[in-house]
């Protein structure tokens, strides 16, 4: 039940190799409830080795699963009935449908449309990679997450439907009712695997096509509070450098559930949402809790603007201890609070942490290189112990 291919999606029925044994990767499209929560992570502690991490894009990845115990996991998982392991990936706002402002108001239609992908056989030959994204129109937006086929709410009965890009690369093909969305998406996912099993949803636009990028919308940041619909709130915290532990988890979650939370999402951004609490005081309670378990609770928290992959020793292809050097790296990148520029810690040149450029980007074992991809040439070298002091050094010399 692993998988080695280049390009491969890991589920949790499918887990990936990599240096500390293999990963599940689990995209769940609604919150996830506080006990289903706890039971996942001791799952995950007892079957792997009890690191979890939340990517950019809001998956929840559980490492160090073993041949033997991956597929136990994956009975625990699919006896809880969460995350999603048939059809393409389904995106959904982290708040869908119960977000105060959101256009809205339940997740029937997310549980119907997770139901037709899993069920449809024309699409059995579509690339794993192709995801479709419902944004629910609240602030808790998804205007950063790319995906293949996106669908904007823009009222409780009409979505705006675009593909192949984030909000502001997509090209926006229209607007559909919501009784429509089942079958243009079934449609379009189709049209897509007929060009091929590693074909997306750009293949299907020709070199005419502009991109019409949907209406921009100030930044969202799950990192914060959020109000919600039935009066309570939910509560955003960020997992430093995009991991944590499993048993850090499920006290985290206890502490929420006993502040009313009532449930679990993990969010865009490497955060975590814990919803239901009630009211302002009670997520002052757990930002405290949060804060002591090492959470990222404030948007400027330099740690934001550190991304590091697994490294060594967990990844066997890593040539640099990258989440070991991370906190000293954050302690010397203050400068670029209020940017949006990353210094990339990349075990290797294959960059699985941070595929698009960033301001700097450190190798293993030993360069680094401005404004790029790991895998671009380098612009100078560097020992792992000189590591702080460069990132210190670039980001003063290249602000
Ligand atoms: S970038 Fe390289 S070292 Fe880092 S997790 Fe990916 S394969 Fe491993």
């Amino acid at each position: 039940m692993t998988a080695e291919i280049k390009g491969f999606c890991p589920g949790v029925a499918t887990p990936m190799e990599t240096g500390d044994g293999l990963l599940a990767r689990l995209l769940p499209p609604e919150p996830i409830p506080i006990q289903a929560f706890q039971i996942l992570c001791a799952a995950a502690s007892e079957h792997g080795n009890g690191v979890l991490e939340v990517t950019q894009r809001g998956s929840l990845q559980i490492r160090g699963l073993s041949a033997a115990s991956a597929q136990t996991f994956a009975d625990v998982i699919a006896a809880l009935g969460i995350g999603q392991d048939r059809g393409p990936p389904l995106l959904t706002s982290p708040l869908l449908g119960i977000e105060a402002d959101g256009l809205i108001d339940s997740n029937t239609l997310t549980s119907a449309l997770r139901i037709a992908l899993a069920r449809r056989p024309n699409i059995g030959s579509l690339s794993p990679k192709v995801s479709v994204l419902i944004d629910g129109g609240g602030k808790l937006h998804l205007d950063a997450v790319p995906a293949d086929i996106r669908l904007r709410a823009v009222s409780a009965s009409c979505f705006e439907l675009g593909v192949a890009g984030d909000a502001s690369s997509a090209v926006r093909l229209g607007q559909i009712s919501t009784e429509d969305v089942i079958p243009t998406v079934g449609k379009l996912l189709a049209q897509i695997a007929n060009q091929g099993a590693r074909a997306r949803a750009k293949d299907l636009l020709s070199a005419s096509h502009e991109p019409a990028p949907f209406t921009r919308r100030p930044t969202a940041d799950s990192i914060g509070l959020h109000l919600l619909r039935d009066g309570t709130v939910a509560r955003g915290f960020g997992l430093a450098f995009g991991h944590t532990t499993a048993r850090t988890l499920i006290r985290f979650a206890q502490a929420a559930a006993d502040r009313g939370a009532i449930s679990i999402r993990p969010a865009p951004g490497r955060a975590l949402l814990a919803i239901g609490l009630k009211g302002s005081n009670a997520a002052e309670d757990l930002n405290a809790i949060a804060r002591a378990e090492g959470f990222i609770i404030e948007t400027t928290d330099p740690r934001r603007h550190v991304i590091a992959c697994a490294g060594a020793p967990a990844c066997a292809s890593a040539t640099l201890p990258t989440r070991q050097l991370a906190p000293a790296v954050a302690n010397v990148v203050r400068s670029l609070v209020g940017t949006e520029k990353i210094v990339h810690l990349s075990g290797c040149t294959k960059g699985c942490a941070h595929p698009t450029p960033a301001a700097v980007t450190i190798v293993g074992p030993d360069h680094w290189l401005l404004n790029g991809r790991a895998s671009d040439a380098p612009q100078g070298t560097i020992s792992p112990s000189g590591v702080v002091a460069v990132v210190e050094q670039l980001c003063a010399e290249y602000p």
